[in-house]
């Protein structure tokens, strides 16, 4: 924990979220919230909303919502901590020191450290570059039709041929070897003590978000072996986290993001204007990177090279990306091996027209399944079907999944009926498909979608108190932390009850309790969960004590798990009584609607 709680509520409470977004969102008044449009999913028509009597943020697109605290973490891609100490500046707030351990400022002091001193490498290879002895590195990208522009905007560099340039270059700017060793960019030689790691290569500077240098990518000129070689993971740099080009595609305004897999292929693509393109530098997709691109976009085009190798990868990354609720679709480049060469060959207005035909990822993967089946073969036509079969049952909507049953059906010709009849065989069986849940099944529907089964009433229990704390006395003696099922509930029912109970509700200052971004956006939906629109007092009575006793319910389902038998006997029989109690009480309910809408 790095700030004390009190710290962290003075500087949010200082902060007024309507004023700190309204400097990132153009936002418009509409009754008794702000609208804009959402910072976090691509949309024509506003649908994020900020609140400032409750200093909340809720997006009924996306569902991002939070504080102010969480929305600069994310529009940022701050942490914690630094989304704090930028709220504190902001509001001049005095931070203390003291609950920074040692071990902490130390790590932060040499990320720092590592990070100033890759910038200074990337403006020596920058300048490289410009030199006279740089000019085949230079002509290397103009030939491959770079602009000027273009070459600035992605800081392109050259690394001299010779034992340890850099190496002087950066100890004459101060930095140690200590500092040195961290950037994993120098060989340790014991004879010759640290040499540079690229020699007349061509520098791609891979940034983070905030276009900070965190790695570097470097390609040979003339003959050499590796062609491509990059640095290795360091204390800033994590492969798996990182795409190359995000820190421009993330302020694009396309409505989706493509994936490609080389540098050359991404700054081709924004040389281009499709300044939407990223790339995964040959690393496989890992949910590392489908958390990254889920924060941009809900909408992946995949670019990968038109050989055995980007098919698989595409293969790899469709269903990985459709299980993320991200909607994917593959380009084709036909007959030209990667978008680099496409865009050299076909120019942009060709591309564009691929990327509107880009073809469904579903359609893409059983067009490639048919290649393996001969289909005129009635032995191969039955295999081909019966995997047709398992990759439908994947699908969980079942309007999603009839849709494309029908579509596949009538393009092959498979007798819909019997595809049906099929494919209930198998999840009867509950067919392996490899890799996947059971489908359709009550776990895996319910770890897919969080909201539904037990975790549901919990939520609406604690948006509907947080919403009209006066309904708290008459349930209190009902329910405790204690009935709800996760942790983090447990916590955040304990302080909102407290809050309650002093009259000082405040659902955003419990947010930032949390420190977790995960968890932040955990809590922040339990306060943003939709209830539904009831019009009569009885209506929202009963709607009320229907929720309350689910999660009573549950709670008890929860604690009667592990336990001695005749307890659970008899608390089973309290639990009875508690819940007619329930059912008969009286609940002081309000007339009002909500004002979620
Ligand atoms: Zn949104």
């Amino acid at each position: 924990m790095y700030y004390p709680d009190s710290i962290v509520e003075e500087v949010r409470a200082k902060n007024d979220i309507v004023d700190v977004i309204s400097s990132y969102v153009k936002l418009q008044k509409k009754g008794s919230n702000h609208f804009g449009l959402c910072p976090f999913h691509n949309e024509k028509t506003a649908s994020f909303s900020v609140n400032r009597a409750r200093q909340m943020y809720h997006c009924f697109g996306c569902s991002k919502s939070g504080n102010v605290i969480t929305f600069i973490m994310e529009y940022e891609n701050y942490t914690f901590p630094e989304a704090v100490r930028f709220l504190a500046e902001r509001a001049g707030v005095t931070l203390p020191e003291i609950e920074y351990s040692k071990e902490e400022r130390e790590r932060d002091n040499l990320k720092a450290r590592v990070l100033e001193a890759n910038k200074e490498a990337g403006k020596y290879y920058y300048c490289q570059l410009r030199a006279p002895a740089g000019k085949q590195a230079y002509d290397y990208f103009k030939n491959r039709g770079l602009s000027d522009e273009t070459i600035n905007k992605f800081g392109l560099g050259y690394a001299l041929t010779g034992r340890n340039l850099l190496y002087r270059y950066l100890k004459s700017k101060g930095y140690d070897d200590d500092i040195l060793k961290e950037m994993h960019i120098f060989y340790m030689n014991e004879r010759e003590g640290m040499t540079d790691m690229f020699w007349n290569r061509a520098i791609f500077p891979i940034m983070d978000v905030n276009h900070r240098i965190i790695a570097f990518g470097g390609r040979v000129m003339g003959k050499g072996e590796p062609k491509y070689l990059n640095s290795p993971e360091t204390i800033v740099f994590d492969k798996g986290r990182n795409l190359y080009g995000l820190n421009h595609a993330r302020t694009s305004r396309k409505d989706h993001i493509i994936l490609c897999e080389g540098y050359m292929d991404v700054i081709a693509l924004h040389q281009h204007g499709f300044d939407q393109s990223v790339g995964a530098l040959g690393t496989a997709l890992t949910s590392g990177y489908i958390n990254l691109l889920k924060r941009y976009t809900s909408k992946v085009l995949l670019c990968y090279d038109n050989d055995p190798a980007g098919t698989k990868a595409n293969l790899r990354a469709i269903p990985l990306l459709r299980d993320a609720g991200v909607s994917v679709k593959v380009i084709n480049l036909s007959p030209h091996k990667d978008p680099d060469e496409f865009l050299s060959n076909l120019g942009a207005d060709e591309f564009a027209k691929r990327i509107e035909n880009a073809e469904n990822a579903f359609y893409y993967e059983i067009r490639i399944l048919e290649q393996s089946y001969e289909l005129n073969d009635p032995d191969g036509r039955t295999r081909f079907t019966n995997e047709v079969a398992k990759k439908l049952l994947r699908f969980e909507d079942a309007i999603e999944r009839d849709n494309y049953q029908e579509a596949i059906c009538a393009k092959y010709n498979i007798n819909e009926d019997n595809m049906r009849k099929l494919m209930g065989k198998m999840a009867a069986r509950g067919e392996g498909i490899e890799g996947y849940e059971r489908p359709r099944s009550l776990t895996a529907s319910a770890k897919k979608d969080p909201d539904t089964g037990i975790k549901k009433p919990q939520k609406l229990l604690l948006t509907w108190l947080c919403e009209e704390p006066e309904i708290y006395p008459s349930i209190a003696k009902y329910i405790s932390p204690d009935d709800f099922t996760e942790e983090i509930y447990r916590t955040v029912a304990g302080i909102l009850f407290e809050q309650i109970k002093e009259d000082s509700v405040n659902p955003a200052g419990i947010i930032s309790r949390f420190t977790n971004e995960e968890e932040q956006g955990e809590v922040a939906s339990l306060f943003n969960t939709r209830l539904e629109k009831l019009n009569t007092k009885a209506e929202r009575e009963k709607a009320f004590k229907d929720i309350l006793i689910k999660v009573k319910e549950h709670g008890f389902e929860m604690r009667s798990k592990d336990g001695d038998p005749a307890e659970i006997l008899n608390s089973a029989i309290e639990n009875k009584k508690i819940l007619n109690e329930i059912k008969g009480l009286k609940i002081e309910i309000t007339e009002k609607g909500n004002d979620h809408e």
